[in-house]
């Protein structure tokens, strides 16, 4: 059942609107502009009611903090608004709610607009989410890396976590192509992205396809050793699905990653710990390919073999 946070002052009026709507939705009422704020945040609503006049922070003031994070922005907002502040309405849409509805309420009005809304939401969700999906391995894309990678990034600083990134790519991918065509090829980066993102399954990993055989992952939480001992792991996975190479080139598929780990401060910059993997994963051609290597803090470089 979808949710519906209403923000009204008015006890009676947001009593009102919350048994119109009951039978269809979960509804939850702040009394406060704070208070909604706090809910809003805190829950996952499919829509937000919004009564324009309140004391202290008002309608317009929190939709403004609604629309400015990302937490919220998505979530539709419908103006509650009177007969004798129509004139609020324009500024309200301007401001970016999607609708409003006027005292007194009409119960059909509010259910039709209400269920309208929450129906352009799930629709709006949904492309979203296709817009942040690689179509050919179903991983997250790069736009959808570039997004969330900096927000980890950000949360890793807050927390004082150690943060790894890393890049990995299949080897000889160019050769596999030549010998075996581009279907073929799509096939192998179709299975690699999928044994790949089986390692990748807790809330806060973020695994994506960075562009043709390329992929990258971001993973908080552990230490160095670890992440490059976790990273071993999906090598040798990809590996085992002994997937036919070119004879000539190597016997199976492989993949080569590089990677770092560090605990971030406010003052460093992601880009250059990317770079860094990156340079990790040329050292990785350059030792043999098939191979992960790994940096931690302090510049010490692991790798197999
Ligand atoms: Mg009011």
């Amino acid at each position: 059942m979808d949710k519906i946070l209403v923000i009204d002052d008015s006890p009676v009026q947001s009593e009102f609107l919350c048994s119109i709507l009951k039978d269809d939705y979960e509804m939850t009422a702040c009394h406060t502009a704070q208070e909604g704020l706090e809910a809003a945040r805190r829950g996952s609503f499919s829509l937000i009611l919004l009564d324009v006049v309140m004391p202290g922070m008002d309608g317009f003031m929190l939709l403004q903090e609604l629309k400015s994070a990302d937490l919220t922005k998505y979530v539709p907002v419908i103006l509650i608004t009177s007969l004798a502040d129509v004139q609020y309405e324009e500024r309200g849409l301007l401001l970016g709610a999607v609708d409003y509805v006027t005292k007194p309420f009409s119960p059909v009005i509010i259910k039709a607009r209400v269920n309208t809304h929450i129906q352009l939401y799930h629709y709006q969700m949904q492309f979203k989410e296709q817009a942040m999906v690689d179509e050919l391995t179903g991983v997250a894309n790069r736009r959808r890396y570039e997004g969330e990678s900096m927000a980890r990034w950000r949360e890793a600083i807050r927390f004082e976590l150690p943060f790894s990134v890393c890049m990995f790519d299949i080897d000889k991918f160019k050769m596999y192509n030549d010998m075996f065509g581009h279907p073929a090829g799509d096939q192998v980066i179709a299975g690699v992205a999928k044994t790949a993102s089986a390692f990748f399954q807790r809330s806060t990993d973020l695994f994506a396809r960075y562009g043709g055989e390329e992929f990258v992952a971001v993973f908080v939480g552990s230490d160095a050793q670890p992440a490059y001992e976790f990273m071993k792991s999906v090598r040798q996975a990809v590996e085992d699905l002994h997937i036919p190479h070119d004879p000539s080139v190597s016997q199976w598929v492989t993949i080569s990653a590089g990677g770092v780990t560090i605990v971030p401060k406010a003052e460093d910059k992601f880009d250059t710990y990317l770079k860094l993997a990156d340079a990790m994963l040329y050292d990785a051609k350059r030792f043999g390919r098939n191979m992960v290597v790994w940096s931690n803090q302090n510049r010490e470089q692991w790798r197999e073999r």
